[in-house]
């Protein structure tokens, strides 16, 4: 096994419990991509093993600091430890994810569930390195009908590796339906949004669901997610994205489950948000769910305006005693900043909120203490007084 030696800040990063090492405090390698090597400090000592990348800003990516090997029982493990985790939090949905990289001790690599399929994503060097090894670890122990390679984020790039989406095992159906807490959901595994669905926000929507009343307004509404929660509980609901392909599927999903309260509408949200105040127009509960707007640390400000806007225009829209579920995917905004934008739009619009529940990503997606990137979606529900 080769070594690689890290600088002393790379050292003290392990320590504070941190998964990945920049090349910046990486001092010596004759490690090949991908490989599992021992990483040392500067006097010889161990810290641990990691998955080495050549290519990547992100040399090294922590698997384990205890002495254990790192053999093909090691990622048995890993998975079936995840596997038994996402059983006892008992979530009413035949979609999960069962693996979220480094929260699951396996960095780079999303694994989730949708029924009888499998999608896979192997997002580094090391990873990609491991994925026969995962395909019999996965068929082993769920039997698939079929594992579909959905490496098709542009993360890959960085690694140096190439985007490709092809079924690994079986067959993978481009479209098939989906039980989430009781509502019918057709997924695209090949061609939507991450790895078909948002699977992130179903306990933030179910959560909605139990606030909303009257008429809502679900704002960056995708193929209806919240839509269609909403829907259960409210009078009628108003569904707007960007997207018309988006708004199809949102289409298809309300029929699948005889929903005949929604009405979408084909805009940006930006623009639509202001008409909207502009005619008057009013909502007992609105939903905002917007696309990550800071991807990266340099464009922060300009979400931080962005996301300030749509919560400003969306309380103006808010009737006395309604609700706001207000969300951000970005992991560069962190809880503290998110409450702050949400706080300064309240005072802009001079209403009263008060917050009932403070969010997060969906329990299937755990965040790992010492990792902050792992915490990346927030959702605030609030109430106008
Ligand atoms: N709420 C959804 C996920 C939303 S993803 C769920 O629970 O599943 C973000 C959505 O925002 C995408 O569907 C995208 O098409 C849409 N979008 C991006 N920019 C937009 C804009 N400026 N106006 C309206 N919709 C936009």
């Amino acid at each position: 096994m080769s070594s690689v030696v890290v600088s002393r800040q790379g050292a003290d990063r392990i320590r504070r419990g941190h998964l990945w090492v920049y090349r910046t405090d990486v001092k010596n390698s004759t490690a090949t991509s991908g490989e599992v090597v021992d990483v040392r400090g500067g006097r010889g000592e161990l810290w641990g093993k990691a998955f080495y990348s050549h290519e990547s800003q992100i040399a090294l990516r922590m698997l384990t600091t205890r002495g254990e090997d790192v053999d093909p029982g090691f990622w048995g493990r890993k998975l079936e430890e995840a596997l038994k985790f996402r059983e006892e939090i008992g979530a009413r949905t035949e979609a999960y994810r069962w693996i979220h990289g480094e929260s699951d001790g396996i960095p780079s690599l999303i694994i989730d569930r949708y029924g009888d399929y499998v999608v896979l994503q192997t997002l580094s060097q090391g990873t990609e390195r491991l994925k026969e090894t995962l395909v019999h670890l996965i068929v082993d122990l769920v039997r698939p009908k079929g594992i579909l390679e959905r490496n098709d984020p542009k993360v890959r790039a960085l690694e140096g590796l190439h985007l490709v989406k092809r079924s690994i095992h079986g067959d993978v159906p481009r479209s098939m339906t989906i039980r989430e807490e009781g509502i019918l959901f057709h997924a695209n595994l090949w061609e939507g949004q991450k790895t078909g669905l948002f699977l992130d926000q179903r306990e933030n929507r179910a959560a909605a669901r139990r606030r909303a009343r009257g008429r809502a307004l679900d704002v960056f509404c995708y193929d209806g997610g919240f839509s269609l929660n909403l829907a259960r509980a409210c009078e009628n609901v108003l569904s707007v994205d960007i997207s018309k392909e988006a708004l199809g599927r949102l289409r298809i999903n309300a029929e699948a489950n005889d929903i005949t309260n929604i009405e979408t509408i084909e805009a940006n949200a930006f623009d639509l948000l202001r008409e909207l105040a502009d005619r008057g127009e009013s909502f007992d509960s609105i939903v905002l769910d917007p696309p990550a707007f800071a991807k990266n640390r340099a464009a922060v400000q300009h979400a931080v305006r962005g996301y300030k806007e749509i919560n400003l225009r969306a309380l103006k829209l808010l009737r006395p005693g309604g609700h706001l579920i207000t969300s951000t995917c970005s992991y560069h905004i962190k809880e503290p900043d998110f409450l702050d934008i949400v706080t300064s739009a309240a005072a802009d619009a001079g209403t009263r909120l008060v917050l009932l529940e403070k969010r997060m990503q969906s329990r299937d997606h755990p965040v790992l203490l010492t990792m902050p990137e792992t915490h990346y979606l927030k959702c605030l529900l609030l109430q106008k007084r």
